[in-house]
């Protein structure tokens, strides 16, 4: 069995940028470990080092700053799923937090951890990416920013070089007629794909043309993905029944050709138009309990 020869426990962003220094940048980093406590017991991860940054405050806030919501790396499901922010128009992000695990892993496991473990079906990542979220990262050398979606490098694989880890997530403040929706399928054990959830962030304007539409699924990639085949036949058109019904059957063909021939695959393709078509009812229900233009 390898063994963890170090463990660091830094309290400052300042020591854990010494810590990382000091293992070599091979140290590996632990916020709620409730993905890599997983991984060591299975062997699936050998790490020399071990630098706990669980005790960061810096890390840990939800605050906004000009007109831009920002969310440390360590802030817990559970924070934001008690926080008033997340009420409302930003609804989606706390029911995507809301879904992992039980009530003992969303107190420890972050908003961090969920994205720099890189699975499929991080539930925090669709939502999101339907916010066109960006990653700050930190190293010594300062910050660097990208897109969440650019962060993505495959399956468990992120853009952090050595001696960078991320500090927190940014994305605009949603403001006028917008609205975001989170749907899930349900844990059913007849479902082999029941992790897929869906996140819809919609722009509406006074005569419902749709200024911006983005649409990212999970588990149904080696990432969660945004679904821009389907996003073109909503942006800059009307919303009306008829163009949802649409984008339903362009989601359905788009999902169904990527999921050709995967084995396994108990597919089950209107439960998964379903929970686009609910995801989406839900950003035009937030978005229209902004203005009366959405009866
Ligand atoms: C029983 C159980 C149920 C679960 N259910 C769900 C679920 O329903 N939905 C879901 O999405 N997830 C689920 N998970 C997975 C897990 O809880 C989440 O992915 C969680 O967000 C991981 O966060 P963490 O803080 O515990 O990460 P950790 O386990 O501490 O770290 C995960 C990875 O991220 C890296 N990392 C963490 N923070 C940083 C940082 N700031 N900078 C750089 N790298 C960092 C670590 O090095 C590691 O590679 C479940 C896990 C368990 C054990």
């Amino acid at each position: 069995m390898y063994e963890i020869e170090k463990t660091y426990k830094p309290r400052s962003i300042h020591s854990l940028l010494d810590a990382m220094e000091e293992t070599g940048y091979d140290g590996k980093i632990i916020a709620g470990g409730t993905d890599v406590v997983v991984k060591i017991r299975e062997g699936a991860l050998k790490a020399k080092a071990l630098i706990d940054i669980s005790t960061i405050k810096e890390m840990q806030f939800i605050r906004v700053v000009e007109g831009k919501v920002q969310i440390g790396a360590g802030t817990t499901f559970s924070e934001i799923e008690d926080h008033d922010l997340f009420e409302g128009r930003l609804k989606g992000l706390k029911e995507g937090a809301m879904e992992v695990g039980s009530p003992q892993i969303r107190n420890a496991g972050t908003i961090g951890g969920n994205i720099c473990n890189a699975s499929p079906a991080a539930d925090t990542v669709p939502p999101l990416l339907a916010l066109n979220a960006k990653v700050v990262l930190q190293s010594r050398q300062g910050l660097r920013s990208m897109t969440l979606e650019d962060f993505f490098l495959g399956k468990g694989k992120v853009d952090l070089g050595p001696g960078e880890f991320l500090y927190y997530i940014e994305f605009e403040q949603m403001t006028g007629e917008q609205g975001l929706g989170f749907e899930k399928l349900g844990p059913r054990k007849a479902l082999a794909i029941s992790k897929i959830c869906t996140a819809v962030f919609i722009d509406l304007d006074k005569d419902l043309i749709l200024r911006d539409i983005r649409i990212a699924n999970g588990s149904l990639g080696p990432n969660s993905l945004r679904e821009r085949e389907v996003e073109a036949v909503l942006k800059g058109k009307k919303l009306t029944e008829e163009l949802k019904e649409k984008a339903q059957i362009k989601f359905k063909e788009v999902i169904s050709l990527r999921l050709k021939g995967r084995s396994g695959v108990d597919f089950k393709e209107e439960a998964i138009r379903g929970i686009f078509k609910q995801a989406l009812e839900k950003s035009i229900a937030e978005a229209g309990s902004q203005t009366k233009a959405v009866q």
